[in-house]
């Protein structure tokens, strides 16, 4: 296995409440991007997509790379929420889980979002950081 430094949290800018799949961005990143030469991908860039309903699914394998950050994708793990900004309450309950799960099986990884590792993004409108610290504080107060 990888060594794995970082969980990296994504959105997928679509439409808030419009439901998105897993399916749907394994179709986007595996077909041919006039604006992207480096597409077609051999799979989904993500290795975790949580849906607006419904707990997280599994993307692209965590043992391989994925294509979700400039530089970065060798020690990371992509997790990306769908919506762009308004993100339900059960997503970001299902996102604490994962992390929770992930950091069992990688202890020590940094949690952080898309923009605190490319200033050129906003991805994915929140800060994840802080976010995380606050839901650490809840479960131990
Ligand atoms: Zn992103």
């Amino acid at each position: 296995m990888r060594p794995i430094r970082r969980f990296v949290v994504h959105c997928s800018e679509s439409p808030d409440g419009r439901p998105d799949t897993l399916e749907d961005i394994r179709l986007w990143h595996m077909s041919p991007d006039p604006r992207d030469p480096s597409k077609p991908w051999s799979d989904i860039g993500y290795h975790w997509v949580i849906e607006r309903s419904g707990p997280p699914r599994a993307g692209r394998p965590v043992e391989r790379p994925g294509a979700h950050v400039g530089g970065q994708n060798a020690d990371s793990i992509g997790i990306c929420l769908i919506g762009t900004r308004d993100f339900e309450e059960s997503q970001l309950l299902y996102l604490e889980g994962l992390l929770h799960a992930l950091l069992i099986r990688f202890p020590g990884a940094e949690v952080c979002g898309h923009t605190d590792l490319d200033s050129g993004k906003t991805c994915p409108n929140f800060n994840v950081g802080a976010w995380w610290r606050e839901r650490q504080k809840h479960n131990t107060g």
